[in-house]
């Protein structure tokens, strides 16, 4: 049987490497999963949806139109209580400049000086989208519960995960590693719901 090919329409590096680990392991004998690097043509897409599902949406058809192959893509971010749910769907951009996680994480434990552990709770959303030249689209979204601690701990991960505690845990999520975090992650759990379903829809296509 011949390998499909799957676009991962991302290119966050933390990201990448969590999508090869956890699609790799499930499905590496029945995927190739290809990077943006082989289209340098395709450019950014702009997330102007208002939930993590129409803008994961949104970078999985774009990207599957412009390259002409299926595309696989999440969007995630991290929720926190007190700030009623903030920063959400703008957790990458959250203090100005996309992706600077210092400034970010920074901006979050400022927003919670003086708030006391009992209300510091909080979640990662995260959607996995998967968009066929065909139009058809399936998606999967998964939470990772926890709280944010008083200072960041911890240098695996990425983004925010210095400064959040899972759910039933002593460290960060930043202490953990990548196996233990994917078991429990909310982009573990949404790429493993999504997996079986891109293997069906990949196998559709012939
Ligand atoms: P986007 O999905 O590319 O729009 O960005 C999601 C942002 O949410 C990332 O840049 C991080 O700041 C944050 N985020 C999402 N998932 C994680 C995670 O597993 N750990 C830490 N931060 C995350």
């Amino acid at each position: 049987m011949s390998r499909h090919k799957l676009l991962l329409a991302t290119r966050n590096k933390g990201k990448i490497e969590e999508f090869r680990r956890i699609l790799e392991d499930i499905a590496a004998g029945e995927i190739e999963l290809v990077g943006l690097e082989q289209f340098p043509d395709l450019h950014d897409v702009d997330e102007t949806g208002s939930t993590f599902e129409e803008n994961a949406l949104l970078k999985a058809r774009e990207m599957c139109l412009a390259s002409g192959i299926p595309a696989i893509a999440d969007d995630s971010g991290l929720c926190v209580d007190f700030l009623n749910g903030d920063p959400g769907i703008f957790s990458a951009r959250w203090a100005g400049s996309h992706g600077d996680d210092r400034a970010n994480t920074a901006k979050v434990l400022e927003s919670l000086i003086g708030v006391s552990d009992e209300k510091r709770g909080a979640h990662f959303t995260c959607v996995a989208a998967l968009a066929l030249p065909d139009g058809r689209t399936h998606v999967e979204e998964a939470r990772f519960d926890g709280w944010i601690l008083h200072s960041p701990v911890g240098d695996q991960g990425f983004g925010y995960d210095p400064i959040f505690r899972p759910d039933g845990l002593e460290i960060s999520s930043a202490q953990m590693s990548a196996e233990a975090k994917d078991a429990i992650s909310h982009r573990g759990k949404s790429l493993r719901a999504i997996a079986p379903h891109v293997i069906t829809l990949l196998n559709t296509l012939g």
